[in-house]
């Protein structure tokens, strides 16, 4: 039978190189070290197993509000208020979705129309760009210059059209690892006023920043506040990827429409779960944080001293666990080619850095997760030293 997809899904499947999953089947085929993939091997936290287990025990395991239950909300309510410096009425500006991946969806679903446009800096996160595309609207790239992934908001003006509607920040981005100062962030919001567009900001990486650089949300510019969109999550910082717990902050109205865009497509997030986070949440202190970003900052520092040593040289991260390396002296016209060059001589995947940008502007760069325990980095540490590249 000639089965006839949706033009959007189409378009999905163009865009998606997919580079992170082929990286991660090739790997398999040769038991190799996956620092492709962004998995985060920190164990999480006890309170959290013994507290899902638990709710799952004690029967909560049917349909949820769609918004999430309201311990949760309250839990993130008073959470952004502590870390992220912003106001949320539990009952209001939170849903608790599936995933900051649902979050984000959702948002999208709700906010987008067909042949929107949306500014999104690159290197960018394959799964925002998909999404853009999913729902019918156009990504438009705005450069982030290395070494220091500057922006130039002058040049992000020449971007704007009639149809340009949103713009999307990660922050800490993943591939980059970039940590947005406060003024840049104040540059967007004064951007996003003055040509009337939503923000979508994905804060996945909140907790994980390094060197005194510190995670300022850009809702927390109050003047802006009314049009930004917070996604973010527990994957990451919890170590629970699998468990799909993320939530969205926004204006009452907006979250009352995607709530209902989350209720159309999820129902709700994992019931048990939702309690074994919120009960974290209000468990765990300060230290707990701190920990988990002392572990990754100790994986990057190990990880980006041997791929400096062996020239590869690295951007090294101030958040999030990826680090995009140049790899201009790698073997391979393409950064594919590099990446596979890598994984056939000394069984280590990396994800090409064209997964990351559009056309071939990332030809020349790979990514590395450290995210991974020390007995794997440091068999990849082992295996990167036999690699000679001069
Ligand atoms: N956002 C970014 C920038 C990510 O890198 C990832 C995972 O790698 C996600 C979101 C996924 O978050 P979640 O597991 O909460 O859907």
């Amino acid at each position: 039978m000639n089965f006839k997809f949706s033009d959007k899904i189409r378009r999905v499947k163009e865009a998606n190189k997919s580079d992170i999953r082929l990286m991660s089947i090739e790997n398999e085929k040769v038991k190799g070290i996956n620092l492709a993939q962004g998995i985060c091997d920190l164990d999480l936290p006890e309170v959290l197993k013994k507290r899902a287990q638990n709710a799952i025990e004690e029967k909560n395991n049917s349909y949820t509000r769609c918004d999430g239950i309201y311990e949760i909300r309250e839990a993130v309510a008073k959470k952004i208020k502590k870390y992220n410096n912003i106001d949320a009425d539990p009952d209001k500006n939170i849903v608790v979705t599936s995933g900051a991946t649902g979050a984000f969806y959702c948002a999208c679903i709700t906010m987008l129309n067909p042949g929107d446009e949306v500014i999104l800096f690159e290197p960018y996160y394959g799964l925002h760009v998909s999404t853009v595309l999913a729902v019918g609207a156009l990504p438009v790239f705005a450069k982030l210059n290395p070494p220091e992934w500057s922006f130039d908001i002058n040049e992000i003006a020449e971007l704007i059209s009639p149809k340009t509607k949103a713009i999307i920040i990660n922050n800490p981005a993943n591939p980059c690892g970039k940590v947005f100062k406060r003024d840049e962030l104040e540059q967007i919001a004064d951007f996003a006023i003055e040509h009337d567009l939503i923000i979508l900001t994905d804060e996945i990486y909140e907790y994980i920043v390094f060197d005194g650089n510190k995670h300022v949300s850009l809702a927390s510019i109050e003047r802006v506040k009314d049009r930004v969109i917070t996604v973010s999550g527990y994957s990451k910082t919890f170590s629970v990827t699998g468990w799909r717990i993320g939530y969205c902050v926004c204006n009452e109205t907006i979250a009352e429409m995607i709530a209902c865009a989350h209720d159309l497509i999820y129902i709700c997030a994992p019931a048990p779960f939702k309690v074994g986070v919120f009960k974290s949440i209000n468990t765990l202190n300060d230290e707990y944080y701190h920990n988990i970003c002392n572990e990754y900052r100790k994986k990057r520092n190990k990880l980006c001293a041997v791929l400096e040593e062996i020239g590869l040289t690295p951007y090294i991260p101030n958040g999030a666990y990826y680090t995009l390396v140049n790899a201009e002296k790698l073997k391979g016209i393409n950064s594919k080619e590099k990446a596979m060059y890598l994984l056939n001589k000394i069984g280590i995947a990396a994800v090409p850095g064209r997964a990351f940008y559009n056309g071939d502007r990332g030809d020349n760069y790979l990514r590395f997760c450290f995210g991974r325990d020390d007995s794997i980095l440091d068999e990849a540490c082992k295996r990167l030293l036999t690699l000679d590249l001069y």
